[in-house]
C-alpha cells in the first residue's frame, strides 16, 4: 500500500470543538501521530509518538461513522502525513464541513480550497517562531483562521507587529489569540487587545474549562 494511502492515527473521537470560530459545535476529531515541531507549551505531547498506521479508507469510515457535520483533522501535525491531503478532499466530498489544524510550518498549498485551515503563527515564546512558513500566507483566504498562542507580553507585541507587517486583516477576518494556560492570564490579554483596539478574537480553550487542563481524548 502506498504511503499516501495510509495515515498514522493517534485517536478518532467526537467531542465539541474547543477553539476557533467553530467553538462549541459538535465535531469529530481525527488526531494524527507525530509533529516536527516542539513548541515549549505544547499541550498534546502524547501525540508525538505511537499511534496506529491505518488505511485511509478505514480512517474515513471511522470519522464518518461518528456522524457529526463538522470534522477536524488535527495532531500532532496532520499535514506531515502523506495521506492527509487526500483524506481532507474525501471528507469534503462526503459533505462534511472540514477543518485542519496546522502548525504554520507545514506547506498548506495543496489543501483542498473547501477546507477551513486553522493555521498557527508561532510566537517567540513557543521557541519555534523561526519555523513559520511565511509563504503559507499566500494560501490563506477569508474562510481560514490564523491562530496565535501567547505566553507573555513579548509574544503579544510580536503578534501585534506581525498583524500589521503581513496585512493579516486583509487576508482573513478570523484572527484568533489565546493565552498559554497557566502562563498568561486571559484577562491581561483582553486588556491589551482593548487598549490597542486590535482586530483579534480572544479565545479560551473550552475543553480545558469544561473538563480539566490535563484531560485527553475530549
Ligand atoms: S505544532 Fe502543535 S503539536 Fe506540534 S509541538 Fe507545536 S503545539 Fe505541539
Amino acid at each position: 500500500m502506498a504511503k499516501e494511502d495510509t495515515l498514522v492515527i493517534h485517536e478518532i473521537y467526537a467531542s465539541i470543538q474547543g477553539e476557533s470560530t467553530f467553538a462549541g459545535l459538535p465535531c469529530t476529531f481525527v488526531r494524527t501521530t507525530g509533529c516536527n515541531l516542539r513548541c515549549a507549551w505544547c499541550d498534546t505531547p502524547q501525540a508525538f509518538y505511537g499511534g496506529t498506521r491505518m488505511p485511509r479508507p478505514a480512517v474515513l469510515e471511522r470519522a464518518l461513522a461518528l456522524d457529526t457535520p463538522l470534522v477536524e483533522l488535527t495532531g500532532g501535525e496532520p499535514l506531515i502525513q502523506p495521506g492527509a491531503i487526500e483524506l481532507l478532499r474525501e471528507l469534503c466530498d462526503a459533505g462534511k464541513t472540514v477543518l485542519v489544524e496546522t502548525s504554520g510550518e507545514a506547506d498548506v498549498s495543496r489543501v483542498d480550497p473547501r477546507v477551513h485551515k486553522i493555521m498557527d503563527l508561532k510566537a517567540p515564546g513557543s521557541r519555534e517562531s523561526g519555523r513559520n512558513r511565511w509563504s503559507n500566507l499566500d494560501h490563506i483566504t477569508a474562510r481560514d483562521e490564523i491562530k496565535f498562542v501567547l505566553s507573555d507580553r513579548e509574544d503579544y507585541e510580536w503578534m501585534r507587529a506581525i498583524i500589521r507587517e503581513k496585512s493579516l486583516v486583509s487576508r482573513t477576518p478570523n484572527l484568533l489569540a489565546s493565552a498559554v494556560f497557566g502562563a498568561l492570564a486571559t484577562k491581561d490579554l483582553v486588556a491589551w487587545v482593548l487598549e490597542d483596539k486590535l482586530a483579534v478574537r480572544v479565545q479560551l480553550q473550552m475543553h480545558k474549562v469544561i473538563w480539566s487542563p490535563e484531560a485527553t481524548g475530549v
